[in-house]
Order: C-alpha cells, then structure tokens, then sequence
C-alpha cells in the first residue's frame, strides 16, 4: 500500500497558493531546498517536558493515526528518543502539495518520495520523528523536492494506487 492518508498529522499548511505555483530553476529534483530545520523548536519543546512532567503536553499525545504510522512504517532512528530514551524512534515522511490535489497529506516511503520528485513540479515534505514508546513526535524538517515544472493537480480515480 502507497501512502496512507493521516489525518490530523502534522498540521497541514493554508492553502493560498494558486492552483498552479510558479515554475522555479531546478538542478536536482531531489535535492531538498527551502529546508526548514526546527532543531530549536524541538529543544524548546523539550524543556517545556522537562519543566511540566504531566505527560499532558501535545508533544506526547499524537493522533492516533500517526502513531499507527509509526507502528507499521517509519524509517527507525539509530538515536534514542529525547524524552523517554527509548530505541523505538522512527522518521516519517508526509507530502503536502497543491500538485499532489487528493493525495497530499499522505506518509510515504524515502523510495517513493525519491520517485516523486522525478514526477513532480514542487511538493514539500515533513519529517516527523515518533517514539513508539513515549508517543513522542515532533516534525524535524520540512524541504521543497520536484523539478520544478508545475503540474495539474493529481485528481484521486478509482483504483489509484496513490
Ligand atoms: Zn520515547
């Protein structure tokens, strides 16, 4: 199965760009650009934990649906989880896009992102780190992947496999 659809997880960004984005000189479809690294975020957060010790934080209650993510997909992390120091860290990759039209949103393989980015003018993908064990998640890293050249927007039909 190919990308399945979570909901709620992590926050999808306002949709004000135009239907079709601009085309943008592109050497390499697959090197990331417009990187966003929220290692400080994440450090924030983290002491945030640290002060309060409830549990109760949103950094430790995902959405169900991220969590099964998790279970059964994920890329495990060799780093131990900064909460709970747990080895059951895995990244996920979510694809958002107006390009990808019925289908952004969706957790997808390093594979299949790589195959993307061939396909596809400008999508952006978020990293997001889940502890199986804790239920710890936060979205590490956010990039721009495609050639460059928009495309219409992917319209789900029948059998679509993604
Ligand atoms: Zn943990």
């Amino acid at each position: 199965m190919r990308g399945s659809k979570v909901l709620g997880a992590p926050s999808k960004p306002p949709r004000v760009r135009p239907e079709r984005a601009e085309p943008e000189d592109v050497d390499d479809p697959r090197r990331p650009r417009r990187v966003v690294d929220y290692s400080l975020e994440r450090r924030r957060a983290l002491g945030k934990l640290v002060l309060t010790a409830t549990g109760a934080s949103e950094n430790l209650d995902p959405h169900p649906d991220l969590l099964r993510a998790a279970k059964y997909h994920g890329q495990p992390l060799a780093e131990a989880c900064p909460w709970c120091r747990s080895k059951e860290m895995v990244l996920l990759r979510y694809t958002w896009g107006d390009e990808l039209g019925d289908f952004t949103g969706r957790q997808h393989t390093l594979a299949e992102i790589d195959e993307m980015a061939g396909e596809q003018g400008q999508f952006r993908v978020d990293e997001v780190e889940v502890c199986r064990e804790c239920h710890w998640h936060f979205r590490r890293r956010s990039y721009v992947l495609g050639d460059g050249q928009p495309r219409p927007a992917k319209r789900a039909r029948k059998n679509d496999t993604w």
